[in-house]
């Protein structure tokens, strides 16, 4: 059964949940128990906010995974995944505010799909990928593209506070392999795509990054974009929408507000 799986903050304290049609009914324990308990108290979504739907130890994400992105930025399509670290402090939730920030005079969206990882994973096969994926959300890898071009390593230009939303919730048990995925500026649509379009699939990238290091459940991978990419201002409003799970909106703000 599919489900979408979400926290929440209500009087100070959150909390996971599983959204219904006429509300969001609590998590007993967590979601990435197995299985996943629910006690019988429901909130009505107008009387919570959404937050980030897990909190990841870290963000891996893949580089020029798709092969229109790579020819615009002039990046060869690489031959094993191309990963870097966002840190868990850039993750912000559905309609929260990316911060532009003073330092950089071009923030752009990535719209990629979302990874979530289930239970400790080291040294998985492909063929076993899918049991340590406990489902799937939108992300926007936020860059600094300026500060990107003058540095070797990348951290700078991704890792800014808000430079990485995640949501809106979690969606289990959907197919990742042929979605259709796009991002909105302002409403405009700006880049469009289907997952079926990605260099290394879903489940390589699962296996390929539990060979380097330790996914830990909660942990993200962002599976890179494809063309369109641009710039964001403040007073923007950006949405990555993803087929069966949602869509993620953000606002791009000008620091200090
Ligand atoms: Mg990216």
């Amino acid at each position: 059964m599919t489900m979408r799986i979400v926290r929440f903050e209500q009087h100070d304290k959150s909390a996971y949940g599983i959204m219904l049609e006429d509300g969001i009914r609590r998590i007993q324990g967590s979601p990435f128990d197995d299985p996943i308990e629910t006690v019988s108290i429901t909130h009505r979504t107008t009387d919570v906010r959404l937050l980030a739907p897990c909190v990841p130890s870290k963000i891996v994400a893949v580089g020029v995974n798709y092969k229109s992105h790579g020819d615009e930025m002039n990046h060869k399509p690489p031959d094993e995944p191309l990963i870097f670290i966002k840190p868990a402090t850039a993750v912000i939730g559905p309609e929260d505010s990316i911060i532009y920030p003073s330092s950089s005079k071009r923030v752009d969206y990535e719209g990629e799909l979302g990874v979530v990882i289930k239970s400790v994973a080291r040294y998985v096969p492909k063929a076993r990928a899918r049991d340590y994926i406990l489902g799937y959300t939108c992300l926007n890898d936020v860059t600094a593209r300026d500060l990107q071009a003058k540095d070797v390593q990348w951290t700078r230009a991704k890792s800014f506070d808000t430079f990485c939303p995640i949501g809106p919730w979690i969606e289990t048990d959907i197919n990742p392999f042929d979605l259709s995925l796009n991002t909105y500026l302002n409403g405009q649509v700006k880049q469009i795509t289907r997952t079926s379009q990605m260099i290394f699939d879903v489940h390589e990238l699962v296996s390929f990054i539990s060979h380097i290091m330790t996914l830990l459940p909660g942990d993200i991978i962002a599976t890179g974009t494809t063309s369109g990419i641009g710039p964001m201002q403040p007073g923007d409003t950006v949405e990555i929408k993803i087929e069966g799970i949602g869509t993620l909106r953000n606002y791009v703000v000008k620091p200090g507000i």
